[in-house]
């Protein structure tokens, strides 16, 4: 955050604590933090988005990754891996509940239409 973004977020009245989060727990009318500069009292929190890529099967496997750990699939969430599909927070793009599930959806029908190169799945 540079200078500028900083004394704006001050003049406006937001107070920037740096640091890691000590600890957590509830009060009596909301939830307390515990930072290294003492205990900061609020009626809620909110974790900032963000997440670490659980890909070290995929990766094992030897499919391909973005620099952040993301595994790179194709329009049909295809990696780089035959036969290993992704979707969900594990690919690049946005990290949310229906494009998660859209994903899912996209990477189920590649799965089906794939497998039917392979073998008869109904008559
Ligand atoms: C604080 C927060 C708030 C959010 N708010 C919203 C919101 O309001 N709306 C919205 O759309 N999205 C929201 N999201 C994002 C949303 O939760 C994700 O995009 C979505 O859950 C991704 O689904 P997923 O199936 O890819 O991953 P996940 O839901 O994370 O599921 C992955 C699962 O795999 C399991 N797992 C991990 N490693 C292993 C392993 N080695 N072996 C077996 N299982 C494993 C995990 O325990 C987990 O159950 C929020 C995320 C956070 C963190």
């Amino acid at each position: 955050m540079s200078d500028t973004e900083f004394s704006t977020l001050e003049e406006l009245g937001v107070t920037l604590v740096s640091g890691p989060l000590l600890g957590i727990s509830p009060i009596a009318d909301g939830i307390r933090l515990a930072v290294a500069r003492g205990a900061l009292d609020f009626d809620a929190a909110y974790p900032a988005l963000g997440c670490d890529a659980r890909s070290g099967l995929a990766q094992m496997l030897g499919a391909d990754f973005s620099s952040d750990g993301c595994i790179m699939v194709d329009k049909h969430q295809r990696s780089t891996v035959p036969g290993l599909y992704a979707a969900g927070d594990n690919v690049p793009g946005l990290n949310q509940i229906s494009s998660a599930v859209g994903q899912a959806a996209v990477a189920a029908t590649a799965i089906r239409n794939d497998l039917s190169k392979q073998m008869t799945l109904c008559r």
